[in-house]
């Protein structure tokens, strides 16, 4: 392991332990998806609330595995006060880097990148997308 990847691997872990926007709110103004990924057991729910074009706030809460909770901890952190627009580019933009599509390397995926190298692990592909798939579930339907 390289010093690069030991340094996403600290990330990872940080967010794990101290998980961000942790727990849901029973708040109508929030859209919530929930997204489960039964070949590892890891089960999500994202709530987003949208005003005025901008991502207000995101909440998850759910049980998985390091990847899968750390991700949502990372989206959350790194999407709370885009505009919408530019949430869902960047968005898009890490999950073509997870299923090793062709990305825009302009966009600034903030600590998200620490992912990066989970495309060599196809197996947790899916552990580290669906917190995201979900906010984009979340955003969808707000529309
Ligand atoms: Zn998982």
């Amino acid at each position: 392991m390289n010093d690069l990847e030991l340094l996403y691997r600290q990330v990872i872990m940080e967010h794990y332990k101290n998980p961000r926007n942790k727990g849901l709110l029973d708040d109508p103004t929030y859209k919530a998806v929930r997204i489960k990924n039964p070949s590892c057991g890891d089960d999500i729910t994202v709530q987003t609330k949208v005003e005025n074009g901008v991502i207000k706030d995101i909440r998850y809460d759910g049980t998985g595995c390091s990847i899968c909770c750390s991700s949502a901890s990372v989206m959350s952190e790194t999407l709370i006060g885009k505009l919408k627009e530019d949430a869902m580019t960047i968005t898009e933009t890490y999950l073509n880097m997870l299923t090793n599509k062709e990305f825009d390397t302009n966009v600034d995926l903030e600590e998200a990148i620490v992912y990066r190298g989970v495309n060599k692990f196809p197996a947790r592909i899916k552990c580290a997308s669906i917190a995201w798939k979900a906010f984009e579930g979340t955003i969808e339907e707000s529309e």
